[in-house]
């Protein structure tokens, strides 16, 4: 399906004050492509150690209130060995960028949860050198998760003392040439974004040949310079993730866990509007408490439970849950 898709199309429709035919097309093209099932995948966030300054973020190192662990070798095979056994196929190995899990140990980490289990496995440990990226994959890692966060390099500037859009786009197209399973994306509602930005962002991901993209709005931290900004659009980030679908039709989107913290509703809507992911956190209490980039709660951690109720979740939106 050749489609031209320009920063002036993407523009026109996101503007248009009523959005229902543009969510029914990216429903259509969601089932065409990629069809009814919605994948499930546990995400494992090990450490919240980060040497980086993102200032939206609760976990950047400046933050002197987080409460910082990092699981241990054995901690970590055994949540992965816990997903496995509650029915997860896919697990994403998250955490800040912490210097103490060199490539090497999580090349070890990763060919321990391979040799156990027959877990698909997303890194998702922020920028690495391309040798990093190239030595994981040799261990077995699958798929690399690593958000472009926004297309525009002054407002990337801005909010990241420590990088720059340029280099996180090469980190991006490293891992694609390396063959991983690349996952991007961006949030909604950063200071100084427009509807422009947005189009932006949604043309890098295509562009990049991003095989997943997490769209979702930004969500404050009181313990951030930039707490007194106001949440993210909970629309406009559907409105995005339906956009995305259209111009990728084949990617994986997951309905964001920050869409769930800003619109309760959303969660199930977003389904329909394109996405076709959801992500579970299956880290052990209390870490997941203190894995906080932005405030949320959430329930204790039961792994088969929660697998259970969210797959009744799935069956009730209609669709099916792998
Ligand atoms: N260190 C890893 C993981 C980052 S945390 C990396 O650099 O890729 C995962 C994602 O959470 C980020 O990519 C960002 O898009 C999102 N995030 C961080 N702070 C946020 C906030 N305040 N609101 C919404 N999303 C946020």
């Amino acid at each position: 399906m050749a489609h031209e898709w320009t920063a002036e199309k993407l523009a026109a429709l996101l503007a248009l004050p009523d959005f229902t035919e543009v969510y029914a097309r990216a429903d259509a093209v969601r089932h065409e492509t990629v069809g009814d099932v919605v994948h499930i995948r546990a995400i494992l966030e090990f450490s919240n150690h980060c040497r980086r300054q993102c200032r939206y973020c609760g976990l950047n190192s400046r933050n002197p209130h987080v409460t910082r662990y990092r699981m241990s070798e054995r901690e970590i095979v055994e949540s992965a060995e816990g997903a496995w056994k509650a029915g997860y196929r896919t697990l994403v190995m998250q955490s800040g960028e912490d210097p103490y899990f060199t490539a090497e140990r999580l090349g070890g980490l990763v060919r321990a949860i391979k040799e156990r289990t027959g877990l698909a496995l997303t890194i998702s440990c922020g920028e690495m050198p391309e040798a990093d990226y190239a030595y994981l994959r040799e261990c077995g890692a699958d798929r690399y998760l690593l958000k472009h966060e926004t297309a525009d390099p002054a407002i990337y500037a801005a909010l990241h003392p420590c990088g720059t859009l340029e280099a996180r786009v090469a980190c991006l197209r490293s891992l694609k040439r390396l063959g991983y399973e690349t996952g991007s994306g961006f949030m909604i509602g950063l200071p100084g974004q427009t509807v422009r930005t947005i189009t932006q962002d949604i043309l890098l991901l295509a562009d990049i040949g991003c095989d997943m993209a997490g769209i979702g709005p930004f969500i404050p931290h009181p313990d951030t310079p930039l707490k007194d900004v106001p949440e993210g659009s909970a629309e406009m980030a559907q409105r995005a993730v339906a956009l995305a679908r259209l111009v990728l039709p084949k990617a994986n989107l997951p309905a964001t866990t920050s869409l769930a913290v800003a619109d309760k509703e959303a969660r199930g809507q977003v389904f329909a509007r394109g996405a076709n992911v959801i992500m579970r956190k299956v880290t052990p209490d209390p870490y997941k408490g203190y894995y906080e980039i932005y405030p949320a709660a959430f329930p204790p951690t039961d792994v088969a439970r929660e697998r259970q109720e969210l797959e009744e979740q799935i069956a009730t939106l209609g669709r099916i849950p792998v």
